[in-house]
C-alpha cells in the first residue's frame, strides 16, 4: 500500500470551551479527492484550518507527504505542497489577475528551484554546467529564465479558465464579478503545483451554471490525479467528484466511505441530509 499523501490523526482544537474538532483522524491518498460535509458548525472549516497551519491544533499530528507539519508556518505548509481556497474567496482586490496568480507562484519557485538545478548538475553533465549554475544564480539570465517561467506558469492558469479569465487577464481583481474572482483564487492556489489542493466551498455563492463549470473543472483537475481535500455544501457536486466523503457533526466524524455509502448512511441521514 502506498503511504498516505496526507495523515491526520486524533486531531483536537476547542475555541472556549467549545469542540470545535473533538478527536479527528482521517487520510487522503494520492490523487484522492476527499471531501468533509457536515452540519453548519460542526468543524468543516476549523478542519482545514489546522490542515493548512491557519489554527494551530491543541491536539493530535498531521502529516503530509512523509512529514509532520502541525507546528509549522502557514507559509512552510505551501511550501510543503498544501494550496487553499478560502470560503469567502481571497483575493488582492487591486492587483490584476495575472499578478494575483503570480503571488502563487512565487514561495514555490524559491522553495524547489535550487534543488532542481543542484540534481540537474550532479546526476547530467555536471562539469561543464558549473559555469552554467554560476550565472544562472548570480547572472541575469536567471532572472530571465524565471520571468519567462513565472509568465508560462501564468498563462497556464489563465488557459484553465480561458474563457473565463482569458479577457480578464489584466484586470484589478476588483472589478471581476464574484465567480471569477474566485477562479481567480483557485488558479492562484494551482499555480503553486500543489500536492494537495484544499478548497473551502468553491461554489458558495455561485449560482446552477457556475457551479457545474467548477464541478467540470474540478473533474479536470481529478482525471489530471490533483488530490483534493474539498469542503462543499452542495451535496450533487460532492458526491459526483468525490472518492471518499467524511461527515461531520460536533466537531467528530460521525460516518466516511464511498459516496453512495455514506448516502445512505442511517447516521448520515439523520445528521445531515434529513430525509
Ligand atoms: P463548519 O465549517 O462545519 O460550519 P466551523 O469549523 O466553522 O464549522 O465551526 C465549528 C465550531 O467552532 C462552531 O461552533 C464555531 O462557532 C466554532 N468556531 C470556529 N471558529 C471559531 C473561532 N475563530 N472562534 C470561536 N469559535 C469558533
Amino acid at each position: 500500500m502506498t503511504a498516505p499523501l496526507l495523515d491526520v490523526t486524533d486531531l483536537e482544537r476547542h475555541f472556549e470551551g467549545v469542540r470545535a474538532v473533538d478527536g479527528v483522524s482521517f487520510q487522503v491518498q494520492p490523487h484522492e479527492v476527499v471531501s468533509i460535509i457536515g452540519p453548519n458548525g460542526s468543524g468543516k472549516t476549523t478542519t482545514l484550518n489546522l490542515v493548512t497551519g491557519t489554527f494551530r491544533a491543541h491536539g493530535g499530528t498531521i502529516v503530509l507527504d512523509g512529514a509532520r507539519i502541525d507546528h509549522a508556518s502557514t507559509v512552510d505548509i505551501a511550501e510543503h505542497g498544501i494550496a487553499r481556497t478560502f470560503q469567502n474567496g481571497r483575493v488582492f482586490a487591486t492587483l490584476s489577475v495575472a499578478d494575483n496568480i503570480e503571488v502563487g507562484i512565487h514561495s514555490q519557485l524559491h522553495a524547489h528551484r535550487p534543488f532542481r538545478g543542484l540534481s540537474h548538475v550532479f546526476l547530467l553533465r555536471w562539469i561543464p554546467l558549473l559555469a552554467e549554475l554560476f550565472v544562472a544564480i548570480f547572472g541575469t539570465p536567471a532572472a530571465r529564465r524565471e520571468r519567462a517561467e513565472i509568465d508560462r506558469t501564468v498563462d497556464l492558469e489563465v488557459d484553465r479558465f480561458e474563457a473565463r479569465l482569458g479577457p480578464r487577464r489584466d484586470d484589478p481583481a476588483y472589478t471581476l464579478s464574484y465567480a471569477n474572482r474566485r477562479r481567480t483564487e483557485i488558479a492562484r492556489a494551482l499555480a503553486l503545483q500543489p500536492k494537495l489542493l484544499v478548497l473551502d466551498e468553491p461554489t458558495a455563492g455561485m449560482n446552477q451554471s457556475e457551479t457545474a463549470e467548477v464541478l467540470a473543472q474540478l473533474l479536470e483537475l481529478k482525471a489530471a490525479g490533483q488530490a483534493i481535500l474539498l469542503v462543499e455544501h452542495k451535496l450533487d457536486l460532492v458526491m459526483t467528484v468525490s472518492d471518499r466523503v467524511i461527515v461531520m457533526d460536533g466537531g467528530r466524524i460521525i460516518a466516511a466511505g464511498d459516496p453512495q455509502t455514506v448516502r445512505n448512511d442511517p447516521a448520515v441521514i439523520e445528521a445531515y441530509l434529513g430525509r
